[in-house]
């Protein structure tokens, strides 16, 4: 198969197209502008969605922008990678009768043109003469960051990465989320005075005691951490990938064609998996097979990202889990072994255990195998913070982000799992947003545990 890297750069650039200014006058024209919209309430954000659209529709491109951006300060990445079906979109009214509004497109049409535009959006407060640490700046962080620079806060942020972002620069697919949208966010929160120190690793170039010091209170917004082994031989072959790293590579490195005419198995089946695999086929690959150890139905891929698969010839084995690893002698992949497997009783988080069907193994030719079995948790950090945690899930109390250090909160992925919400960009903007509430009122009203 002959792909040329002008090829290559065109299957990364944004699948879906913005709306024309027609298609959105239009599309905001139908808009019925419902009193108490079900839309807003199904947001995390609480985006005032029937205020947004009417203004697009009023030519107040700047004002709907703000509207947005107001409640979901990573509200143009939103607009590309929310599950809008599973959100506001599917609690529109107008499901019954005709199709949703479009309003994902329709919130990435105003915040395009406040991109376009540079528009300034947000000011500073007043200085308070507090300050706050942040660790970490993907969503989460960025929105914490956001709404204290509003109040007053002098606000810090460690990010370990060379940029700010979090996965939205680094981790999701430059075709559904170009790294220039995310690092636009970023910029809305550096004009506010937010003193955004890349490339510094918290416990390793600052200790969090130092932080704690120096602070008046400290956010940790680390996420989470790398995909974790598989636990089987072959691991350390050439051609095995982390499926967080390899999408990094591809949004951080120039595009190559050593995966043209290659045969990709990619294990798991979330999203992580997904995108490891769509990009897989956008570099080109000869053919990609996802293996997943339980059926459709366990699967934690949104169902968007599933069609998207389908629709990028991605293959799915259901039932079907790696043993080993196999490589030939100079070290490179040539096969992984699997063994189907069988669903026995559901185990604590509810889903069916699966378990493997003696003697049923069999082998699937590959010269690239992507791990992507989910995130392992920054568990060291969260140790030397010496909060307490449930396997590296940090524990904090309700909606108030407070860790059992009261001097220390935590919102995002890094407290997701074990009932903790869910791992979403918007979610992690809403508990940014709550977080900074919760230290202001710590550090204003009660300053006692909230
Ligand atoms: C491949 C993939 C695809 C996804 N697709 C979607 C999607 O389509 N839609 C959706 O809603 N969600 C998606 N998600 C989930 C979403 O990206 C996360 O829920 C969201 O980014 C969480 O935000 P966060 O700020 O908590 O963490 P992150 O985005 O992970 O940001 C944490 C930041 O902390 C930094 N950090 C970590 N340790 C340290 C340290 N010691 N010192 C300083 N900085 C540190 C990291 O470098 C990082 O920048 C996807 C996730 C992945 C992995
Ligand atoms: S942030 Fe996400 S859920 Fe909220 S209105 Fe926008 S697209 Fe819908």
């Amino acid at each position: 198969m002959n792909i040329s890297l002008l090829d290559l750069k065109k299957n990364f650039q944004e699948v879906t197209a913005g709306l024309t200014d027609r298609e959105a006058i239009e599309e905001a024209n139908r808009c019925l502008y419902c009193y108490d919209a079900p839309c807003v309430k199904a947001c995390p954000t609480g985006i005032d969605i029937p205020a947004f659209i009417k203004k697009i529709a009023s030519g107040n491109l700047k004002g709907s922008a703000k509207t947005i951006m107001l409640s979901n300060p990573v509200g143009a990445s939103c607009a590309r990678v929310c599950p809008t079906e599973e959100l506001c979109e599917g609690a529109c009214v107008l499901n019954h009768s005709t199709k949703p509004i479009k309003i994902g497109h329709l919130q990435r049409y105003a915040t395009d043109w406040a991109m376009r535009n540079d528009a300034v959006l947000f000011q500073a407060g007043k200085k308070n003469g507090k300050t706050v640490a942040i660790v970490g700046a993907g969503p989460a962080g960025l929105s914490a960051a956001r709404e204290l620079a509003r109040i007053g806060y002098d606000v810090t942020i460690f990010e370990a990465q060379q940029e700010a972002g979090g996965l939205n620069t680094f981790g999701i697919v430059s075709f559904r989320l170009p790294r220039h949208v995310s690092l636009w966010e970023v910029n809305q929160v550096k004009r506010l005075g937010v003193d955004i120190r890349t490339g510094v690793k918290v416990g390793k170039d600052v200790t969090a005691q130092e932080l704690l010091e120096q602070y008046d209170a400290v956010v940790l917004a680390v996420g989470m951490s790398k995909v974790p082994m598989l636990g089987i031989e072959g691991e350390e072959l050439d051609g095995v990938y982390d499926a967080i790293e390899f999408i990094k590579e591809t949004k951080t490195k120039p595009l190559t064609n050593r995966f043209v005419g290659k045969k990709v198995v990619v294990i798991g089946a979330g999203n992580t998996a997904i995108d490891g695999a769509t990009c897989s086929v956008r570099l080109g690959a000869e053919n990609v097979k996802i293996l997943y150890r339980r059926t459709k139905e366990e699967m934690t891929a949104y169902d968007f990202e599933y069609e998207f698969a389908k629709q990028d010839g991605v293959e799915f084995r259901w039932l079907t889990a790696p043993k080993r690893i196999i490589g030939d002698e100079s070290g490179k992949v040539t096969h992984v072994e699997c063994v189907r497997m069988q669903l026995g009783a559901p185990d604590q988080d509810g889903r069916r255990r699966p378990m493997p069907i003696e003697g049923s193994e069999f082998f699937i030719r590959a010269d690239v195998v992507i791990k992507a079995i989910g995130q392992t948790r920054h568990l060291d950090l969260i140790k030397e913070f010496g909060i307490e945690h449930d396997g590296g899930v940090v524990k904090v109390i309700g909606a108030h982000y407070q860790t059992s250090n009261p001097k220390v909160f935590a919102c995002g992925d890094v407290i997701f799992g074990k009932g903790g919400g869910e791992a979403m960009v918007v979610t992690a903007a809403q508990q940014g947003k709550e977080t900074a509430y919760a230290i202001h009122r710590y550090l204003t009203t009660l300053n006692e545990t909230l």
